[in-house]
């Protein structure tokens, strides 16, 4: 693979083995086997979340005067989850292998009639399979004292919604944005982190007129659009929009933004309009007025119009859009070549921004002053061990895309080596210039 080649199948397959090996996803629970559709970001991989997170968050509400954040419970009152229609209708028609045992979602079966595992007909009846996650809350454990984790974040922000508006003053048109863990208990976890049994999603409900609906809709799915060309990186190739053939009854339109992964095309995002089914129904079981009133004391529904995306999936199509392995000189005995294995993240959220290695241990208090003076401002990390092509190496692997190499000529001229990870150009530049270069370099 010399260029990324995000179709290519065993693609997953390294991917996987560099998330481990570099400390960016681990299997939760490891040491016990591991456990179906968990995972843990280790150092790097919670380094870049946040990166991500913080990227979304600032797009979508520091950057806007029409969005508000909010940060909820993960676990609500119960009824919330009638209200939202989850406990009748969260589910997925799923059947059994009699002979293998394998469970199936019906919906991902190539053939219904055929166990994709062991190949036999011999397959139970399809029955309804609800994907809420329950729990006990209280000290009695007894039907009445069920909750559930919620199974989308987004449904505290309807619950919210007045309490937010009368706080901030906002008028219609506005939003309001979390970001927090969902909770589904898939039928069939898989594809890495695609489909997880705990993730985070990033969602935004934006509450207008009817009248305007339809055009906000428009805006939000090319608002988005634009954000994953723009701060992603992601190219038009690698992107596409997959209406919805059936529409949930209450809503007018639905698109999901599908991104290319090894495995095949996948939804990340969905841009919903929801019509005014959520906050007519919390309204309708809560007996709370959650109705907005304008100037002139007319009462509306709020329309509601939706972006939802999994932090997760969108970690992991950053990952398979980036990674890349090419030939490059080396230093090793024997050889002139080597492959070079690089994580060509945006400088914005790779985990490390700037790494500093001092070219000897010598020089490790000068080099460690310059490392405190960078990391108030970057993602920085120090590395002293190992010769600077297998440190370099290493940063690769990580996506760093600047190293800094501090030598003895240092001491005396008061400047640094910088290397561009994707050009793998060098530079010198004065210490008093760092910041103004990396503030250049770094700042999306
Ligand atoms: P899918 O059809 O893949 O099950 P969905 O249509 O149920 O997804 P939504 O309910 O619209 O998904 O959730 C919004 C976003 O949350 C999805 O676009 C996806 O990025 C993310 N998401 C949903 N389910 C999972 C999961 N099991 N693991 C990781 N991310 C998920």
């Amino acid at each position: 693979m010399s260029a990324n080649n995000i179709a290519s199948p065993e693609l997953m397959e390294k991917l996987v083995s560099l998330c481990k090996r570099r400390g960016l996803i681990f299997q939760s629970s490891e040491i016990y086997g591991g456990f179906n559709g968990f995972w843990d970001y280790g150092p790097y991989g919670v380094r870049m979340k946040r990166a991500l997170e913080n990227l979304w968050w600032k797009n979508m509400v520091d950057c806007r005067m029409d969005v508000e954040g909010l940060d909820s419970t993960i676990i609500c009152h119960p009824k919330v989850w009638k209200a939202s229609g989850h406990i009748e209708q969260f589910s997925d028609l799923m059947c059994d292998c009699k002979d293998c045992k394998t469970r199936h979602r019906v919906d991902q079966m190539p053939d219904q009639t055929v166990c994709t595992n062991c190949k036999s007909t011999n397959l139970t009846e399809q029955r309804e399979f609800n994907l809420m996650m329950k729990t006990y809350v209280g000290p009695v454990f007894d039907e009445d004292h069920i909750a559930y984790l919620r199974a989308e974040s987004c449904q505290p922000i309807f619950l919210n919604f007045q309490q937010v508006r009368i706080a901030t003053r906002q008028k219609l048109p506005f939003g309001i944005a979390q970001i927090g863990k969902a909770f589904r208990n898939e039928i069939n976890p898989r594809n890495f982190t695609f489909r997880s049994r705990e993730f985070t999603q990033m969602e935004m409900e934006y509450f207008c007129y009817e009248e305007t609906s339809m055009e906000t809709w428009e805006y939000w799915k090319n608002e988005r659009i634009r954000f994953y060309r723009e701060k992603l990186n992601f190219t038009d190739d690698m992107m596409r929009i997959h209406e919805h053939e059936k529409l949930a009854h209450y809503a007018k339109a639905a698109v999901d933004i599908e991104v290319k992964f090894p495995f095949g095309w996948g939804e990340l995002e969905g841009i919903h309009h929801r019509g005014t089914w959520d906050i007519a129904r919390h309204q309708e079981f809560s007996g709370a007025d959650l109705e907005y009133v304008d100037e002139n004391g007319k009462r509306t529904i709020p329309t509601v119009v939706e972006t939802s995306v999994g932090l997760d999936r969108t970690f992991l199509a950053v990952l398979c859009n980036s990674y890349y392995e090419e030939e490059a000189a080396t230093q090793k005995e024997g050889k002139e070549t080597d492959v070079r294995v690089v994580l060509r993240l945006p400088a914005t959220i790779a985990p490390v921004q700037v790494a500093v290695l001092p070219i000897s241990k010598k020089l490790s208090e000068n080099a460690q002053k310059l490392y405190q003076d960078l990391a108030g401002s970057y993602r920085c990390e120090y590395d002293v061990t190992g010769s600077i092509g297998k440190r370099y190496r290493r940063q690769d692997e990580i996506g760093t895309p600047f190293c800094v190499t501090f030598d003895f000529d240092s001491l005396e001229d008061n400047a640094v080596t910088i290397r561009n990870r994707d050009t793998m150009a060098q530079v010198r530049v004065n210490t008093t210039q760092l910041k103004a270069y990396f503030a250049e370099h770094l700042e999306g």
